[in-house]
Formats: C-alpha cells, structure tokens, sequence
C-alpha cells in the first residue's frame, strides 16, 4: 500500500492533510472483528469554515480550466479505482462490514458513476434562444454552482459521495464531504487521496470528519455552499432541507431518503425466478441499503408456492466473515443498528407475523429472519426496516397487489414480476416510485439512468443528464444590439 494512503486519521481541511482540532477522537471500528482500525480527531466548526474558504477560493481557478481538462482528470480517477482495486474492496470490507460481493459492486458503481462524470465537461451546454424583443440576442450560459456540501450514509459509502463528488467536480465545482461517522475512509479520505494522486488542485475537495450532531447544522447553514447534497435518512434529510432552504442563505438541496420498496409477485410469475430476485434484492449487504426490498406482495394463487421456495432458498445463505467470497451475510453496521433490529423482530411477533425463518444473533451477526401472514398497518410493512428481516404480504389479485405496493409514505424503488412483461410493464409505471423493474429486483443504479425518489423518499435526482443538471445552474444574458426603442 502507498504510504499516504495509510494516514486516514488525518482530514483534508484547507486542501492540507491535517488532524482535526477538536478534543474528542472517534475510532473507527470493523463491524465483524470489533478491532479498531484507527482513530479519528473530529473536525471543529472553525476547519469547516477554513475548509469552505479554502474550496470557494480553489473552485475559481477550478471552474476556468477547460473540459478536455477536467475530463482527463477524471479518466485519471478511473485509472487509480483500476490500480487500487483491491486496496477500496479491502477498506470497504473492513470499514463499513460490506460482503466481497458487495464490496466489488460498490467499487464498480463508484467507478462507473467517475467515468460517466468524464464525459460531463463536453455534454454541458447552453441555449440561443430568440427574443420577443427588435435587436436582442438571448443567450443560456451553463455554469458551475459554486460549491457543493455532500453529506453520505454508512452503507454505499464510497459510491453514494462520489455520485455528487464526480459529477460536482467535472462540471467546475468544489466540493467539501462530511462521510458518515462509522464510514470517514470510505466515504471520504479515500476520495481524497484518490483525487489528490490524479492531480485535483488543493483545495477543490475537502473531507470533513466530525459527527453530524456537532458540525452537522454548519456544515448546511453555511454562507458558501450553493447546494447541499444530502444522501441518509428521511428525518434528518428533511431537518436539513428546512435549514437549507429556511435559514439565512438559501441554498439547493438534494435529498436522497429513506425507502420502502415493494416486490410484487403476479399470478402468472415465473416464481422460480422471482424467488432468485427477491432473495438478491434482500439480503444484498445484510439488507441495509435504500432500494433494498422491504416487502413481498405475492398473489394469493401463488403465495404458498413462493413462501416454500423464498424460504428454501434464504435457508442457504452463508452468514459469515464477509471477507470469503460464499459469505453473503455479513455484520450489521453498528450497535444501535443492531438493537433497532431486534426491536423490530420482537414488534413483528408481537403484532402477529407468522415466523417462517429465524435464527440466533451472535455479536454484530443477524442471520435472515423471514415473516409471513404480514399486514400493511404492521411496522414491518410500514417503516423501513434496513436489515435481514422481510416480511411477506397475500394480496387477493393485481388491484389489490397495486394498492398495497403503494401503501407507503415512501416511493423510491420498486419491482413487479409477471410471466407477461408488457402486464408488468403497465403495472410498474402505477407505481408510485421514482424507480420500477419489471422481472428484476429494486436494487439497481446504472451511472447514465435518473436515479431517486418520489414523496419521503427524496428530491433530485442523480447520474447521466440528471446530475449535470443538479450540479450545475443557468444563467440568462442577453445582449441587445440595436438600440431598443423604449415607450417613455
Ligand atoms: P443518517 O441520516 O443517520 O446519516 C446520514 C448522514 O447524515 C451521515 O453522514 C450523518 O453523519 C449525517 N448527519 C446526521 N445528523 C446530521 C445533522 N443534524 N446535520 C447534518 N448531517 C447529519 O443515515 P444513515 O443511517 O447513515 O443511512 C441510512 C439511511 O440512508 C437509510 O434511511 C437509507 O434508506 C438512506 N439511504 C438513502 C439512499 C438513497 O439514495 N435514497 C442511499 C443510501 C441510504
């Protein structure tokens, strides 16, 4: 390993690695082994100030470099996820308990979503446009916003900063990141020193560390950043845009929230292959991940055909090291994630879901817990459960089918199998989600297609054309040149 990637317990503040300057330190810990990987002195609100300083100042000298320019730059990102392949899956395992797997489909996304970003800088365009008014000219600049807050979960670290972090940078921005606590390496540092190797001007990125109860309201309220881009929970996404957009600087936000995502399951499903893709669409990282299925509606015809297979085939999942290539269960982030889990599993037994799986927790081990004969006014069906729990619902046909998956405050992702995929097809786009598979499950992200949700579950969206304009704004200029005739 390069040696500077091995100071992680420093931060980019002012486009210098340094310690924090706050008294507490936090260590950072493997959620399978318990060992303490390293420690990390928090950030002040005093280096969050400098560090936006510092990017407001860089992103000047940053927005004028040419776009042959910053897409190179990002080519050269690609190049380092190639080299350090391995080193990112290793961090990623190690730090936020991700499976092999898992791991290797974040680096891939994350990677997917940098060379997406290099072809930004030439897509991004403006407008002439034709004038009500003798002589004018108008004109559409596109420019950069400025600087760019992102603030990313636990769970995608590496990938959910940098689908703001590429994008925000290709198109001429700074950009400073507040990673998750559990996830300071992979949700930032690691963005920093990658971005630093491929030559990124001091400055244009920063990464602070500090809990998002201390820095957190700072870090949004701030007079500098022009767009706050928000990646976690529906509580907290919504505090911050009331203070983005309700404080003294009004800002952009970018909210990417909490799910619920249903599974539906037609009459005429191949349920062979359904069973396959909600088994996926599940446990895929313990569960913990926004698109993950969090309810199965399969129709009454089918449901006990689909019941014995789903449960048949969780029975074979590894729960394990999620450092082996067979594990595809591994730990659970942390102890208050934990414990929320198994609040849940005892809320499920006590409103009368029929147990169908379950097994013993041992340490930060929650093995698949599978419940059947579930309602929608359970928590189980009505909060988002973000764990190897799911629960399954009856539904008497495809109306009623459709009615369930949209009993939700939620509408991020969704997914529908039917034998017919036109049928399928009709009955996703009822669906109100800002996403909808039909024969496949709810976790998808491909770098080029919109990607982000409906009602609590969020405002924007991201990858392709979306991001560029999410993390760009325009401006109207017009030139008039014939002098206008004015009626006094
Ligand atoms: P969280 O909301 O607890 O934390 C997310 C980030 O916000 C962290 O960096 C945290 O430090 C920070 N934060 C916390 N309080 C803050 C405050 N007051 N001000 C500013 N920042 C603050 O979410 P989490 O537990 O890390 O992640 C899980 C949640 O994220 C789930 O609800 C999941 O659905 C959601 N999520 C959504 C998407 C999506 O794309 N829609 C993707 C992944 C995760």
């Amino acid at each position: 390993m390069n040696e500077c990637y091995r100071n992680f317990h420093l931060q980019l503040l002012t486009g210098e690695w340094r310690e924090g300057s706050g008294e507490n330190s936090r260590p950072v810990v493997n959620p399978y082994s318990g060992e303490t990987l390293l420690s990390i002195r928090s950030a002040t609100t005093g280096d969050l100030d400098a560090t936006y300083q510092k990017a407001a100042e860089a992103q000047k000298a940053w927005a004028d470099t040419p776009p042959a320019e910053r897409s190179a730059l990002m080519l050269r990102v690609v190049s380092i996820f190639d080299e350090r392949k391995e080193e990112i899956i290793d961090w990623l395992i190690q730090e936020s308990g991700s499976t092999r797997l898992k791991a290797t489909i974040e680096w891939g996304s994350a990677r997917a979503i940098t060379l997406e970003a290099a072809s930004m800088p030439a897509r991004a365009h403006g407008a002439t446009m034709s004038s009500d008014i003798p002589g004018k000219e108008n004109l559409v600049y596109r420019k950069p916003l400025g600087v760019v807050g992102v603030i990313s979960p636990w769970n995608f670290p590496l990938h959910l900063s940098q689908r703001s972090v590429a994008p925000a940078i290709a198109l001429g921005n700074a950009v400073v990141i507040k990673p998750a606590s559990d996830t300071p390496v992979t949700g930032g540092l690691l963005l920093g020193r990658i971005f630093e190797e491929a030559g990124l001007p001091a400055g244009v990125l920063g990464v602070v560390i500090g809990p998002g109860s201390a820095i957190g309201d700072d870090f949004v309220s701030h007079s500098i950043p022009s767009l706050i881009s928000f990646t976690g929970s529906t509580p907290v996404g919504k505090n911050i845009g009331k203070i983005a957009t309700g404080g003294r600087y009004l800002k952009k936000v970018a909210l990417e929230l909490g799910g619920n995502s249903p599974f539906v399951v037609l009459d005429d499903a191949d349920v062979e292959q359904a069973v396959k893709a909600a088994v996926f669409g599940k446990f895929l990282h313990q569960g913990q991940i926004c698109m993950a299925i969090n309810r199965i509606i399969v129709d009454a015809t089918i449901y006990d055909r689909f019941v014995d297979r789903f449960v048949a085939h969780v029975r074979t999942l590894k729960v394990g090291n999620p450092d082996l290539m067979e594990t595809s269960i591994g730990p659970i982030i942390n102890k208050s994630q934990l414990e929320g889990l198994q609040k849940k599993i005892a809320k499920a037994k006590e409103q009368g879901a029929k147990v169908l799986l379950e097994g013993e927790i041992r340490g930060q081990m929650v093995p698949p817990h599978v419940f059947g004969d579930v309602t929608p006014d359970m928590e189980l069906s009505s909060g988002e459960i973000f764990g190897p729990l799911v629960g399954i619902q009856k539904a008497r046909d495809e109306q009623h089918a459709l009615e369930l998956a949209n009993a939700t405050e939620f509408g991020l992702s969704s997914a529908v199998f039917s034998g017919d995929p036109d049928r399928g097809l009709k009955f996703a786009r009822k669906i109100r989600a800002g996403m909808a598979h039909v024969n496949d499950m709810p976790v998808n992200d491909e770098a080029h297609m919109p990607f982000g949700g409906e009602k609590n579950s969020g405002l924007g969206r991201f990858n392709g054309d979306w991001a560029i304009e999410e993390f760009s704004t325009v401006q109207w200029v017009s030139v008039q040149r014939s002098p206008r005739q004015y009626p006094f």
